[in-house]
């Protein structure tokens, strides 16, 4: 594609990376759902094998409907280049695996999300890949965890299920001084809300499955950085273990990115108002929502997000089983992990996302037993916050 304006954010969701004419008109991105391409003769199949034509040749190293999916994810995250996988943690560990070889070190957050502490957990005890995690809330804490050995700062930022936040430029800042590459989990906001890349960061990572689809019917991964490196990816970690995106679910990702800027803000307008419903509320001991203005992170919010996002960790007064039996009593509101889609969802870390990791490594990520996250869905916020309300009814003192 030539080159042409830049549209803001809005717009490029809907049309970057696409244009109609030449796909024989079709407005929409057509759906190649084919394994394979066929080569017109033997010598067009040599050259595109080796790189001197361009061209398809297997879904595995190249998709159309990937392609476009691809280009628009990286402007979005006004990176060079993105590479689509068939899940998230696909994503994360093609990333990651690139990035390590035996005897490296990762720096990670105070908290990721759960498969990827198992998937540190394997490459230390297979690969001899260590990490660490650092709570990064200066850069005096970050410098204290650095070894010669770290090639690699990853970043979750809201962390998961906490929602404490990291200051993203001063990261990238240490990082670029010690010759890092920071990797930054951006699931939680999606491009909308926070563009890492823009902060100086090197590589953004998604479950796609979450807000980029927005309509729960996917599991899907991307990641973005600096066109060589995701090339690189392309051609190592992701051809050769194979987690690929299906032609149909790129198909549906470009559906549901068209809607994302206003998903965001409903999700943003809806949990700013049952945050300060649930703060407020005498059953409730504590509300983890960056959209606290009383929160020391609030100045980290205001600087790199555009909004609060949809999230809201919460813990009741009681144990476990009050939550359990709080999550039991709700009606409009389902049980499940996940978020970021038109339903509204809870779920209980402790013994459901998290729970893999050990108890007390759980604890010095703040994961308590008593800790709920929900998701803000789409729906309107007076029922919601009527159904939290009912179950909060319920639960004895
Ligand atoms: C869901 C999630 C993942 C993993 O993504 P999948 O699509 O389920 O593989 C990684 N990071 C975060 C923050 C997530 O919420």
């Amino acid at each position: 594609m030539g080159e042409r304006k830049t549209f803001q954010f809005e717009t490029e969701v809907i049309h970057a990376a696409y244009e109609s004419s030449e796909y024989e008109g079709s407005l929409t991105p057509p759906l190649y759902q084919t394994s394979t391409f066929t080569f017109k003769d033997a010598q067009i199949g040599e050259k595109r094998f080796a790189g001197e034509e361009q061209g398809y040749i297997y879904t595995r190293l190249g998709n159309p409907t990937v392609h476009v999916l691809q280009e628009r994810m990286a402007k979005l995250e006004n990176g060079e280049a993105a590479l689509a996988f068939s899940s998230g943690m696909g994503a994360v560990s093609a990333i990651l695996l690139a990035l390590t070889k035996t005897g490296d070190h990762i720096l990670c957050s105070q908290g990721v999300y759960g498969c990827t502490f198992g998937l540190l957990q394997l490459m230390k005890d297979k690969y001899k890949i260590d990490h660490d995690f650092s709570s990064m809330a200066t850069k005096e804490q970050l410098l204290e965890k650095i070894r010669p050995e770290t090639v690699c700062i990853y970043v979750e930022t809201p962390i998961n299920p906490t929602m404490k936040l990291v200051d993203l430029q001063m990261v990238a800042n240490v990082a670029k001084e010690a010759g890092i590459p920071v990797v930054v989990d951006n699931t939680f906001c999606s491009p909308y809300l926070q563009t890492p890349l823009s902060l100086g960061c090197d590589i953004v990572v998604h479950s796609a499955t979450k807000y980029i689809c927005g309509h729960g019917d996917v599991i899907a991964g991307i990641a973005v950085g600096k066109k060589k490196f995701i090339d690189h990816v392309s051609m190592t970690t992701q051809k050769d273990i194979g987690g690929v995106i299906s032609p149909f679910d790129a198909w549906l990702l470009l559906r549901g990115l068209k809607t994302l800027p206003i998903r965001m803000d409903r999700h943003s307008d809806n949990a700013k108002k049952l945050a300060k419903f649930l703060a407020g509320h005498p059953k409730v001991e504590s509300v983890y929502y960056p959209g606290d203005e009383q929160s020391d992170d609030y100045d980290i919010m205001k600087r790199q997000m555009k909004k609060p996002g949809g999230l809201i960790s919460f813990t009741l007064k009681g144990t476990k089983e009050t939550a359990q039996a709080f999550m039991n009593q709700l009606k409009l509101i389902k049980i499940a992990v996940s978020l970021g889609d038109a339903e509204t969802l809870i779920q209980h870390p402790a013994t459901m996302t998290h729970a893999v990791v050990p108890k007390h490594a759980r604890e010095e990520m703040g994961i308590l037993d008593g800790l709920l996250r929900l998701s803000v869905g789409l729906e309107a916020w007076e029922d919601i916050q009527a159904d939290l309300a009912q179950a909060l009814e319920q639960i004895k003192k």
